[in-house]
């Protein structure tokens, strides 16, 4: 059956949340990890913190209800209400508690003891992802994202820095985070760029109808995914150019080299899942569900089992060779 739309206004914002907000002192109820944050962003600082009655760490995400003198409460009840929508997934990062400060407000969030993906996208090969860790992430990721689409959702910020790992002293599970930029899309309106998102989009990451003030649909974050699968495998950002200019151009002539040395012991099914994405229109680019049961993302034995089917002794699986790690880090960032 049909599912109703959640309330929602014409800027794709959710307005109702079931989280209530508490508005005692933070601080009474948490203790504060002091040193490092974990993160920041334009509006958001986020503190490790722990939880005073049960020891539970959190990660406490700060932020400011008035930026560039505008009031930004409503944005932020449409983050919580994301993170409320997508508890029934295990891919996007829990929300635990909400409270209300005279000029903040505070998301109490699952802590992701690993960090962002960004750390081994940028990291020297030999720490860096394996392709096996990036098809395993990756169909993780995709989970998260054919969730958030089945229900309407675009989440528009997708980027190494807002997908986290759950642990780091083993690779753990991911956890999508950062809701700021996520709107719901429905059918019978256009989203578009003049709601006041993309200013704050990552260009890097960003599909040409965002830089063309086009409409934005699921497709839009399948570019991103496109991308995101690039840096993982390379640690090179694909469009980068000197200046955001030439970054801007080579998004928008989809200029971009399947020719680097980092790619060369890359699986040509990880080419074609990318090449699947970064399609100039967005009705042409393979959606999550399509990029779950693309050959790149299909497990070794199931793949093995279809190569042996016809075979009725099975020889001992061959081990993947482990491929020879490149000198130099590829950073262009
Ligand atoms: P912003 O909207 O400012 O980008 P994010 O929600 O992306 O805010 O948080 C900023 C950074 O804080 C993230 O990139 C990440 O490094 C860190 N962070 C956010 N949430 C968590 C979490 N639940 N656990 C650990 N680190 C987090
Ligand atoms: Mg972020």
């Amino acid at each position: 059956g049909q599912a109703a739309e959640p309330n929602q206004n014409r800027c794709g914002l959710l307005s109702e949340i079931k989280t209530p907000i508490k508005n005692e002192l933070f601080t009474d109820h948490y203790t504060i990890i002091p040193g490092k944050e974990l993160g920041r962003g334009k509006f958001a600082v986020v503190r490790k913190c722990v939880e005073k009655c049960t020891g539970q760490e959190y990660a406490a995400k700060f932020m400011r209800k008035r930026r560039k003198g505008q009031d930004c409460r409503l944005e932020i009840i449409h983050e919580v209400a994301v993170l409320e929508l997508a508890t029934a997934s295990q891919r996007v990062v829990n929300l635990h508690q909400v409270y209300e400060m005279a000029a903040e407000m505070v998301l109490v969030l699952q802590f992701a003891a690993g960090g962002e993906i960004f750390n081994q996208c940028v990291a020297e090969r030999d720490e860096a992802f394996k392709e096996e860790d990036v098809k395993r992430l990756m169909r993780q990721i995709l989970e998260g994202v054919s969730f958030l689409h089945r229900n309407n959702m675009v989440h528009l910020d997708l980027k190494p820095q807002n997908i986290l790992l759950t642990s780091d002293a083993l690779l753990g599970d991911i956890k999508i985070v950062d809701f700021g930029l996520s709107r719901m899309v429905s059918s019978s309106q256009e989203l578009r760029e003049i709601m006041g998102t993309p200013e704050y989009v990552d260009k890097c990451f960003a599909a040409p109808e965002i830089l063309n003030y086009e409409p934005i649909s699921t497709a839009t974050d399948m570019w991103s995914i496109g991308v995101l699968a690039y840096v993982m495998l390379t640690g090179i950002s694909p469009f980068l150019g000197e200046d955001k200019q030439e970054t801007f151009l080579n998004i928008s002539q989809i200029n971009i080299s399947y020719q680097e040395e980092e790619l060369e012991h890359v699986d040509q099914a990880a080419i074609t899942f990318i090449k699947a994405l970064l399609i100039k229109e967005p009705q042409n680019r393979a959606t999550a569900e399509e990029c779950l049961q693309h050959q790149w993302l299909q497990p070794k034995e199931k793949k093995e089992a279809e190569a042996t089917t016809a075979v009725k002794e099975t020889i001992s699986p061959t081990k993947c060779p482990s491929e020879p790690a490149s000198p130099e880090s590829p950073i262009r960032e």
